[in-house]
């Protein structure tokens, strides 16, 4: 039988990257990464193959990553594990020994059980090149789309749909409005307006009934009595962890149905390791369980998971999801709690804004609005979440208020520390936006 060090099942964000930190932490080990598909997506650029980058094959993570590091890959699946003995089966038939494993099998769409939704030209978002090429095609063909979930997935493959077609796009979302899972409601208003000048109807506070058809979709019914026409459907309404292979060898699942692990990313098998999609998750902010799953996350539980094989090295203090997307020319981000989910789990809040053009003097090229809102817990003055909206620099800014969020930073600590300015990348040091929403708290705080 065929041994190794280090076996990591799993070709994604979660697996690569746990074989990569492996490889850096212990270089003499030898790692394995056996993957079901022959060809990796990009997970989240997956939206963008129907628009931006014209299809599935551009959207490929190359295995040239692999043989980089010095990463052995087999194409198979992993069908079982024998725990006492330490070797795992694939479907070809092949045993392969090892000393430490890694689950990284990620996370499966949701299907909900509406009448109707095994019609054809249907789909859900699938991290598989063949069906998404066909959902492409289909798309090509199709007049009304209409999508199902005005969540980030709803939104980005509404916005990237509508891109050189002249096709009619509705999004059904059942809370009061898109990316409300998410963001504080004054920025999905602005979300919505942007989409809905870009021709995309939203129905919100509405529920799919059935759809309509006999093999092939021609509607959708809502909750309401409303039909609207429909010659495909995109659901987007969330993943589920894979745990089928660790629920077959008796590895424990924990509340959010993902593989229970500790805070080494360890399973109730100490040669055992999950992370990503798969792995269950807590919160930073209270430890309670977290359903968020992100490729970012996935990575950062990895890069623990990878480092931790052979001795404890790192400790995941729990999951602070970061979000970011951009809808028409506007970026939206989030890291941390919304100021509605930090009032949810019980913090008294104080919250600063602040906005200003992302360049000084706002005459020079490329010049873009930028806001940015945090939210501190009242008292201690310590962050909680931050949200950002406007400029494409969203998407770096927020995550620096990520790791303000992680390493607990107050207001005066925000307020007061050493960030640099250029006319040409940010807002002036008068305007810069971070530190002023930290002083809009501080104000607001002496006002109560
Ligand atoms: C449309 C879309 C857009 C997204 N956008 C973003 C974004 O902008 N930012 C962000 O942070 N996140 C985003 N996400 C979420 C992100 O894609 C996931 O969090 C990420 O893919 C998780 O990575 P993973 O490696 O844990 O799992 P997965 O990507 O699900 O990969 C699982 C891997 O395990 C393999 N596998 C499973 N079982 C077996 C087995 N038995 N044997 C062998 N191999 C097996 C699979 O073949 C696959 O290679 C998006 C998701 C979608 C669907």
């Amino acid at each position: 039988m065929k041994k190794v060090d280090v076996t990591v099942v799993g070709g994604s964000a979660a697996g690569i990257t746990a074989a990569i930190t492996c490889r850096r932490h212990y270089p003499e080990k030898s790692v394995l990464l056996i993957r079901k598909e022959k060809q990796v997506l990009i997970p989240c650029g997956i939206p963008y193959i129907f628009g931006t980058v014209e299809g599935p094959d551009k959207n490929l993570v190359p295995d040239a990553v692999l043989e980089k590091n010095d990463i052995e890959l087999l194409i198979d699946e992993i069908t079982d594990i024998e725990r006492t003995d330490r070797f795992v089966t694939t479907a070809n038939g092949e045993n392969i020994g090892y000393e430490k494993l890694v689950l990284a099998t990620g996370s499966v769409p949701i299907i909900p059980p509406i009448p109707g939704v095994d019609m054809k030209n249907i789909f859900v978002v699938k991290k598989d090149v063949s069906y998404l090429q066909q959902m492409l095609n289909q798309l090509n063909r199709t007049s009304n789309l209409v999508i199902v979930g005005g969540g980030f997935i709803g939104a980005e493959f509404a916005d990237e749909c509508r891109k050189n077609r002249h096709i009619k796009i509705t999004v059904v979302e059942m809370l009061l409005h898109c990316l409300m899972l998410t963001f504080d409601e004054d920025l999905c208003a602005v979300a919505e307006e942007i989409e809905k000048e870009q021709g995309i109807e939203i129905i919100a506070t509405e529920k799919v009934e059935s759809f309509l058809g006999n093999d092939t979709v021609k509607g959708v019914k809502l909750a309401s009595g409303r039909e609207l026409e429909a010659d495909m459907v995109i659901l987007g309404i969330g993943c589920a962890a894979n745990t089928k292979l660790a629920e077959g060898v008796g590895l424990e699942l924990g509340l959010t149905k993902g593989i229970q692990v500790n805070r080494y990313m360890q399973t109730g098998d100490d040669n055992i390791f999950a992370c990503g999609d798969c792995a269950e998750k807590v919160s930073f902010f209270d430890g309670k369980p977290s359903n968020l799953k992100l490729a970012s996350t996935a990575t950062r539980e990895s890069r623990i998971a990878g480092a931790n094989l052979f001795g404890v090295r790192r400790i995941n203090e729990g999951m602070i999801g970061v979000f970011s997307t951009v809808l028409g020319d506007t970026a939206f981000a989030l890291a941390g709690l919304s100021e509605r989910e930090a009032k949810q789990k019980g913090y008294n809040v104080v919250v600063g804004k602040s906005e200003a053009p992302n360049r000084h003097p706002s005459g020079m090229p490329e010049t873009a609005n930028l806001k940015v809102k945090l939210v501190f817990e009242r008292g201690t003055g310590i962050i909680l979440g931050g949200q950002v909206m406007g400029a494409k620099s969203s998407g770096e800014l927020i995550n620096a208020i990520s790791a303000c969020i992680h390493e607990k930073m107050t207001i005066d600590n925000i307020a007061t520390f050493p960030m640099g300015t250029h006319p040409a990348l940010t807002a002036s040091p008068i305007a810069y936006q971070l530190t002023n929403a930290a002083e809009m708290a501080f104000k607001s705080m002496q006002l109560d």
